[in-house]
């Protein structure tokens, strides 16, 4: 059995299962980044390695750069504080085309274009730093702007355009030109084999031919140009047929494209988000965007990037949920006392700031490692994007909560009575959608999982591909025996981290448990074998320990780095949480209901607990 592909990478052994579900799974392989030659500190975390020295002193903007995102963030916040409204966006559908035109001409829809084609060559961290204060006012416009430079054109060339495509579209997103990514189809969600979207090559090889739909596109109703996963001609490989995705830049004024609906949702309401139709669309073979066949390496490329700006996003939004708690739980009296003083408001309010406070940190971190290029940032980009889009949703809930009827209230409705028109409703609505985008919550884990699995899989490739002689065993016993020891003692010698002040013993705590992360995905490795990859509640616990193992590294850090005395509470408060967290995780490992979990759902599945729908009006 050779498990490596044609690349001769590992790859995953695809089991047993469906043939829908083995090509899902191959296709899922073969888009898996290349090998990095540089560290992730978050995935080495799952080998039991805390590499401090990867994130601590916590790395700093240049004052050059920061000069460039602060006077472009002034003069574009005093922009949209004139011209803009949110709530008027929210409740019109629609973002007014001064305001979009306004930030057309300051360069908006250029910041990521490299200077060379007109653009403004904004480094990933003053990007990030604009959408957050952007997300922090109107989150409608901070998709219009993210969508169309996170993933839209302008990020998939950067890393695989041409010269000649590069030279052709960049310089219109400098005069305002929109764009958009489109992956999603009616059956296409999490998973894209089952693509049904199809470009035939032309006889001549000029030209494909581009039939089908995509669902849900952002700025899909009003994007110039747009990039478009579909399938070509599968290559046969080993003697097998090999199904391709292929990306290509269409643009919108193409005979035959269509915007079918445009899409209405719970919040972002100012989206203009579509299902779009290709019927018989031209589209030049140089418009392929890198190679045929590597659309889906392509898009989860693009996304891996992409995925820094929710994080920014969300922290924005945090830090205004902060500003509205802070001058609600001092002027609300109830009980003779302001609601932030009753020790359930108390409570409320350290897990805002401290939660928010790990947010940022997180997303400073990832964006200056973006910056440099140098560390391999996959698995945490995507950690910050689990984490801070799942953190905002519970930040924006405990604000509503906090807030009592008035965080319920639409901000209109507030302001209509003389109200501060703080729109925590709005908020909520619009930031929902953030852990099912570009990736759902589930996906990251199962991505997560693949990728800390990795280390390990590299050094039974061997097994894997058939080998079993005494040699190949021998030395993989004396590998893991010595490493799986160190597991042990490095729980008890681990570092004292001194540099860290106060946050030290935080720092000792991450040590150790990477330690006892890395033994237990191990065990559970040698334990279940190819079936762990169906233990989907067990690895999501491994998952979410690595997760706030990294974030309380970045938040301790990031504490250090800054002068106001209250950074070390926040960071020492965030840690307490997490480790309250993980310390359920791991506990959650051996004494948990997955079985019962699973029978349950079974039977749910199979109409065996329908009895318990009587009594509803059904909704067909
Ligand atoms: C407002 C909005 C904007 C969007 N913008 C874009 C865009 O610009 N471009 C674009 O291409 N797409 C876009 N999307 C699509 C978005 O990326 C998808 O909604 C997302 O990928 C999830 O796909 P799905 O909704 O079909 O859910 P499904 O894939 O059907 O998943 C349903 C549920 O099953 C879970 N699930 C799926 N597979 C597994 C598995 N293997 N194991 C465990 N759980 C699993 C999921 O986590 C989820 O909870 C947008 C969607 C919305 C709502």
């Amino acid at each position: 059995m050779d498990q490596t592909n044609d690349e001769g990478r590992v790859t995953l052994p695809t089991g047993e299962g469906s043939e829908e579900k083995r090509q899902a799974l191959e296709i899922a392989e073969e888009a898996r980044a290349e090998e990095y030659s540089h560290p992730s500190f978050a995935g080495q975390l799952f080998m039991g390695k805390f590499e401090s020295s990867l994130l601590f002193p916590y790395p700093k903007q240049s004052e050059d750069d920061r000069k460039v995102g602060d006077a472009f963030i002034a003069e574009l916040s005093t922009f949209l504080e004139e011209h803009l409204d949110p709530d008027e966006v929210d409740a019109t559908r629609e973002i007014p085309q001064k305001v979009i035109d306004g930030m057309a001409k300051m360069g908006v829809f250029a910041m990521k274009i490299p200077k060379e084609y007109g653009g403004l060559g904004f480094s990933q961290t003053n990007y990030n730093r604009t959408v957050m204060k952007v997300a922090s006012y109107c989150g409608s416009t901070a998709v219009l702007i993210s969508a169309h430079q996170s993933i839209g054109v302008p990020q998939p060339l950067k890393m695989f355009g041409t010269e000649e495509q590069k030279k052709k579209y960049f310089p219109g997103f400098r005069e305002g030109k929109i764009s958009a990514f489109a992956l999603t189809e009616p059956d296409v969600g999490s998973d894209p084999a089952r693509m049904t979207a199809v470009a035939k090559l032309s006889d001549d090889g000029s030209h494909y031919i581009l039939n089908g739909s995509k669902l849900w596109c952002t700025n899909g109703t009003i994007a110039d140009v747009i990039v478009v996963m579909a399938q070509t001609a599968p290559k046969i490989v080993k003697g097998k047929q090999k199904k391709q995705i292929t990306a290509f830049i269409v643009e919108m004024d193409s005979p035959g494209v269509e915007v079918i609906h445009r899409c209405e949702f719970m919040g972002l309401n100012g989206i203009y988000n579509g299902l779009l139709a290709f019927t018989d669309v031209k589209v030049p073979a140089e418009n392929v965007i890198w190679d045929e066949g590597r659309g889906l390496a392509m898009a989860l490329a693009t996304i891996n990037v992409g995925r820094l700006t929710l994080p920014a996003a969300c922290t924005g939004v945090a830090k205004q949920c902060l500003r509205i708690a802070r001058q609600w739980g001092n002027e609300r009296i109830q009980w003779g006392m302001p609601v932030g003083l009753h020790e359930a408001g108390r409570e409320k309010l350290a897990f805002l700031s401290a939660t928010t406070f790990a947010m940022e940190a997180l997303t400073w971190l990832t964006s200056s490692w973006a910056d440099k290029a140098e560390v391999d940032i996959r698995i945490e980009a995507a950690m910050a994007k689990l984490f801070c889009t799942e953190a905002l949703w519970k930040i924006t809930d405990t604000t509503m909560q906090f807030r009592g009827g008035r965080g319920y209230e639409k901000a209109s409705s507030l302001k209509a009575r003389g109200e501060p028109p703080f729109p925590v409703e709005r908020m909520m609505r619009d930031c929902r959608i953030n852990t099912i985008l570009e990736g759902t919550s589930e996906i990251m884990k199962l991505f997560l999982a693949r990728e800390a699995m990795d280390p390990h899989l590299q050094k039974l490739m061997p097994l894997l591909r058939g080998g079993s002689n005494i040699k190949i065993l021998s030395k993989l016993i004396g590998y893991y025996g010595t490493w799986y020891l160190k597991q042990w003692m490095g729980s008890w010698l681990c570092s004292k981290h001194c540099e860290l002040g106060p946050l030290a013993k935080h720092f000792r705590y991450i040590e150790k448990n990477a330690h006892k992360l890395a033994r237990y995905l191990f065990y559970y490795m040698a334990v279940y074998q190819q079936k762990l990859e169906r233990k989907q509640m067990l690895l999501g616990r491994l998952m979410e320990v690595g997760t706030e193992l990294f974030v309380m590294a970045a938040a301790c850090s990031y504490a250090t780095s800054l002068e106001e005395e209250s950074a070390t509470d926040l960071a020492d408060y965030f840690c307490r949480m997490a480790r309250r967290r993980i310390k359920g995780h791991f506990a959650a490992m051996g004494d948990n209901d997955d079985k019962q979990a699973n029978v349950l759902a079974k039977y749910f599945l199979e109409d065996k607990m329908q009895w318990l729908e009587n009594g509803i009006i059904p909704i067909e």
